[in-house]
């Protein structure tokens, strides 16, 4: 097949493609979306299992560029569940008439640059090719399942399920003995859920989770409206967070705990004052946990004490007090999560004191026993931040690799928008970005508006090509690196998928940028304003 030439190509029709989409075809480019889905809203379609649910409230975690969406799509839960953001990316799909320049069931399988023609060659899986002189990657930062290494998954008799990639018609586990694998964000909410459903659950713990109990509750349509009309007030509320969400979240959350007392200097009555009043929270909830490891483990000693208030049988309270530092993996907010294990149903399985074996053909074998199951569910994460562009097998200037530059110097990149020797590819939220340390939608508003700028002004000023250089980019790397270095993040008991630790052989650093979106935007405005400082302009 002949490839079809654009100005511009988006990789993704989720939350960041949809509005890149909207974004350049505003500004008057030939542009295409090509979408591996079969529908719009990527993470947000994937990702159907029962209880999944954003921890952030839904008046911020939604598009601020259109008062006409904002006004018109009505939430109707303080924190909105799947479907609701599902139908919600359709709304903006339709309202914004998007679908027409949306290619679905397409994924975007190889891309070379031509230096000569200053574009991008594409492939796809479905033999259509496209040429692009700009490739925008709006493939999602928690886009890759991660499938666990564990013998024997394929000889399971019963139903093997992955979060990630729920049934579209959902899956009936009434009566069903099911055993969940994961105990991440996405466990803690399937966990309590699934529970209610199963005949008899057991949870396979490797991790514990620190996990904060968080009251959802619907909104009424009065109270929906009083925040309409407030909308001006929060966006610019929002826009000066550092974490791009002002009311309250689990990042917020965080934010809020730096200016709090020191546990170090507390009084063990202050301490159990704190979780008399405030559960689980309150053992968290001092200013000198993210910055001093011995802090960090006086509170999480604390934290199994108010786990253990909560947990019924003293051997599963015990199980549940998280062994890493608090801060280093996502903060999680659930409901009844630890009320769960009260339940007659639920048995948890602590892979510390014995890991998996293997699936069996009957269920899952541990060294600790063997527990027959009719239903596997794998919660077990994402190949985050740089798995969705390592699949593709994309070619730069010269030959270079993006995966092989990835592999061999880690997760690097120019303000985490564009890679040295990938010329005219600009990547929503790469690694470098605020992106997963923040209200994603709000850091992806920004990097698209940017993104846009940019392409808008190569056109105006007349140049082909736009490439990060590789001293801009050790620089970038360096500053981002440097930024958690005191802090609990940079411990080396840290492991998560926000520095790779997740992924076997994937090199390790801290992916997200820490110093807050405001402080990031004015990086990036002041580079669009000088000249594009850090890029080649040709
Ligand atoms: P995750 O945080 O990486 O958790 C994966 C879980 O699977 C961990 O408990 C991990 O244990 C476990 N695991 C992986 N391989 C295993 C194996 N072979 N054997 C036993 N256990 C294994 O992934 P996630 O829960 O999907 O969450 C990823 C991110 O998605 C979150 O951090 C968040 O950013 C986003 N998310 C957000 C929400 C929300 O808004 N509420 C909900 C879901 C997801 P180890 O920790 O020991 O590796």
């Amino acid at each position: 097949m002949s490839a079809v030439r654009y100005d511009a190509l988006v990789i993704g029709a989720g939350f960041s493609g949809l509005y890149m989409l909207h974004r350049l075809r505003e500004l008057g480019l030939s542009v295409i979306a090509v979408e591996a889905g079969e529908n719009v809203g990527g993470t947000w379609l994937f990702n159907r299992y029962p209880g999944a649910r954003c921890d952030i409230e839904s008046i911020e975690y939604s598009y601020s560029f259109s008062e006409e969406i904002q006004q018109e799509w009505v939430w109707t839960e303080t924190m909105p569940a799947q479907p609701e953001i599902e139908a919600y990316l359709n709304f903006v799909a339709d309202k914004l008439d998007l679908r027409r320049d949306i290619r679905l069931n397409t994924r975007v399988t190889a891309m070379a640059f031509d230096a000569d023609e200053a574009c991008w060659h594409l492939d796809t899986d479905t033999g259509a090719r496209f040429t692009a002189s700009h490739v925008v990657a709006a493939s999602g930062i928690l886009s890759v399942p991660l499938e666990p290494d564990v013998p024997g998954m394929d000889s399971f008799d019963g139903a093997s399920l992955f979060t990630a990639c729920w049934p579209k018609a959902g899956f009936d586990l009434a009566g069903k003995r099911v055993g969940v694998i994961g105990t991440g964000s996405t466990g803690v909410q399937l966990i309590p859920v699934v529970a209610r459903e199963a005949g008899q659950l057991t949870v396979f713990q490797r991790s514990a989770a620190y996990t904060l109990p968080w009251d959802v509750r619907p909104l009424p349509a009065a109270e929906l409206d009083d925040l309409k009309a407030a909308y001006p007030a929060i966006r610019a509320a929002q826009r000066e967070h550092p974490v791009g969400a002002a009311r309250l979240s689990a990042f917020s959350l965080l934010l809020d705990m730096l200016a709090r007392p020191p546990i170090k200097s507390a009084t063990r009555e202050e301490q159990l004052r704190a979780i008399d009043e405030h559960g689980v929270m309150g053992a968290l909830n001092w200013g000198d946990v993210f910055f001093d490891i011995e802090a960090n483990r006086m509170a999480a000693k604390l934290y199994g004490e108010a786990i253990a208030r909560i947990v019924k049988d003293p051997v599963t309270a015990a199980a549940l007090v998280p062994t890493h530092p608090f801060g280093c993996k996502r903060p999680i907010i659930d409901q009844g999560y630890y009320e769960t294990f009260n339940r007659d149903n639920v048995t948890l399985v602590d892979l510390r004191s014995g890991p998996i074996r293997a699936v069996t053909p009957t269920g899952i074998s541990t060294e600790q026993g063997d527990h027959d199951l009719d239903v596997i569910i794998y919660a077990t994460g994402f190949d985050a931040m740089t798995g969705a562009l390592s699949r593709i097998d994309i070619t730069g200037r010269d030959g270079a690799s993006l995966r092989q530059v990835w592999q061999d110097e880690g997760p690097t990149s120019y303000l985490g928008l564009a890679v040295a020797g990938f010329p005219n590819l600009f990547i929503v939220q790469a690694p470098g970005s605020p992106s997963a340390a923040t209200n994603f939608v709000a850091a992806l508003e920004q990097h698209v508006e940017w993104i846009g700028d940019c392409i808008a002004h190569l056109r105006d000023q007349g140049h082909r090509t736009i490439e990060a250089s590789p001293e801009a980019q050790r620089e970038w790397i360096e500053h981002t690196t440097s930024l958690v270095e005191p802090t609990v993040l940079a411990h080396p008991s840290c492991n998560s998928w926000y520095n790779g630790a997740n992924v076997p052989g994937k090199k390790r650093r801290y992916m997200a940028y820490t110093a807050g979106i405001p402080e990031y935007r004015r990086r990036c405005d002041e580079i669009a304003a000088t000249g594009y400082p850090g890029f080649e302009l040709a």
